[in-house]
């Protein structure tokens, strides 16, 4: 695919390949985008944020609207591309490309929703007759960048919300997933968006980052990826709003009064889901000592029944790693914790890309794949003998966007609710519940700010004030 600038289609000499991880051949190219390609990108946003922040509200919508409808008419084609450029199943694709749609159409209905509030001038003295409001404005041109593992909806998240509060946007879609985030653009140009208000630059992070993070005319980089770059472009990003969606090592606490069953399977399907490549992925599980063995056993059981192959074929429950070099990434890891005293319950294989669901007991709390980010199909369980010390483990480490207890009891999950330092709380659910309209990030290295349409769109948008001094 060709890649958009000011909603043009433009081709370059230099190519990068696009590899589908599983077979290793490669189903497309981007160009080789440059620092020149992302300055013109924002020249041309520049012109386009002109055009969206006059145009009413109700075209916004309209547009996003139909970019929704556009790609509901073509779901199983972006479905497919999900599911060749990167790590999901087909049917872990289709919930993506749902999801996406939802998002947009979220995001068609916050773009009505834009709202401020009068201001009570006369609680100070000498402001008796100042009458005013304030009202939220487009904060103007949107650098986002995004990351490989949900290559549609994660740019949805950035670009619906940009639209509908009147900004231009300029995407840098992850080089090994670029083709999702071209399909969306396409779509959102076909809806009637005006051409320049996005560009959708596909090119090497390394490359063509700066550009995008440095450059005064951005007045905000939407970032969403792992911690290294974010410190980066932390670095460099100058004086723009910044948004950080980052990663995590979520804990479950799993008490004995909980539906059994129920914890299980869905904490199997958190720790697995796109391969394990899940911001909000279980990773560590502290189990309540009765329940501990029994636990382990159906968790095991359950994870050995997984099928791991082809990720076109229907039944295929996880696919293989977004790159070789990756699953060999998280392989020394756990050969680091097995040397430090971990069992393997299961999992631990590898061929190329594709590294078995593992499962890990006896894991020391000071290993990597206990209090880094392990992004990949692995899962510690732990026994506890209380809830605080369940809590205290889950709060011991650098990260906090979701957490989640399974319990029938409404004491233990309040106090686990005011306790966890997290982003979110689920109850009953996997740490990777996420439903498109909440708001969601996280604290300490999980991020800074929250998406989740109007929570997003509160970042992309400003308040200006309005003051009448009125005659008295
Ligand atoms: P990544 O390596 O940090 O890359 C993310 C994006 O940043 C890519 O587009 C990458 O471009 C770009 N990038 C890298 N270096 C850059 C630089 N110096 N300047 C500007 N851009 C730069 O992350 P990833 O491996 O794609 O994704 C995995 C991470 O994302 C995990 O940590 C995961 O938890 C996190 N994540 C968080 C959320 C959330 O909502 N909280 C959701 C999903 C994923 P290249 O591809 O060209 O390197």
């Amino acid at each position: 695919m060709k890649m958009i600038i000011g909603g043009k289609w433009v081709d370059k000499e230099g190519k990068i390949e696009v590899r589908d991880p599983y077979t290793n051949e490669v189903i497309d190219t981007v160009p080789r985008g440059t620092a020149d390609d992302v300055k013109q990108a924002i020249t041309e946003a520049v012109e386009g944020f002109k055009i969206l922040k006059k145009m009413p509200a109700y075209k916004r919508s309209e547009i996003l609207w139909k970019a929704a409808e556009i790609i509901e008419s073509r779901s199983e084609e972006f479905a497919r591309i999900i599911a060749l450029e990167g790590s999901k199943t087909i049917r872990e694709a289709r919930k993506e490309v749902y999801r996406c749609t939802v998002t947009l159409k979220i995001s068609a209905e916050e773009a009505k929703r834009i709202l401020g509030e009068t201001i009570t001038f006369d609680q100070a003295i000498g402001s008796e007759n100042r009458r005013g409001y304030y009202y939220r404005v487009p904060i103007g041109v949107i650098g986002a960048i995004t990351p490989f593992n949900d290559p549609l909806n994660l740019v949805a998240h950035k670009v619906g919300p940009a639209i509908a509060g009147g900004n231009a946007i300029v995407v840098k879609p992850a080089t090994v997933t670029p083709l999702s985030a071209l399909k969306l653009g396409e779509a959102l140009l076909e809806a009637g968006l005006p051409p320049q208000a996005l560009s959708v630059v596909t090119g090497y992070g390394s490359e063509i980052g700066d550009a995008l993070v440095t450059d005064p005319r951005i007045r905000m980089i939407s970032f969403t990826g792992g911690l290294e770059a974010a410190r980066r472009i932390l670095a460099k990003a100058g004086l723009k709003k910044i948004g950080m969606e980052l990663g995590s090592n979520s804990p479950v606490i799993v008490l004995a009064d909980c539906d059994l069953d129920k914890a299980v399977e869905s904490c199997v399907s958190g720790a697995f889901w796109a391969a394990g490549q899940n911001c909000l992925g279980v990773q560590r599980i502290y189990v309540e000592e009765p329940i501990y063995d029994e636990f382990v056993k159906k968790f095991v059981e359950r994870t050995k029944k997984y099928k791991v192959g082809p990720k076109l074929d229907e039944d295929c429950d996880m696919g293989p790693m977004i790159t070789e070099e990756e699953a060999k990434r998280i392989e020394q890891w756990v050969e680091e914790a097995i040397k430090a005293g971990a069992k393997v319950e299961c999992g631990h294989k590898r061929d190329g890309a594709v590294y078995w669901p593992t499962v890990l007991t006896n894991v020391p709390e000071n290993v990597k794949v206990s209090c880094d980010e392990v992004f990949a199909p692995v899962v510690s369980i732990y026994p506890v003998k209380t809830l605080e010390e369940a809590i205290e483990k889950s709060n011991a480490v650098d990260y906090g966007l979701h957490a989640a207890i399974f319990t029938k009891d409404i004491n233990k999950a309040f106090k686990a609710i005011e306790e966890l330092d997290v982003g979110g709380v689920m109850i009953n659910d996997s740490t990777d519940y996420r439903m498109d309209a909440m708001p969601f990030g996280g604290v300490k290295n999980s991020g800074l700010g929250r998406e989740g349409i109007k929570f997003a769109l509160l970042e992309m948008t400003e308040p200006k004030v309005v003051c009448f001094n009125l005659d008295s």
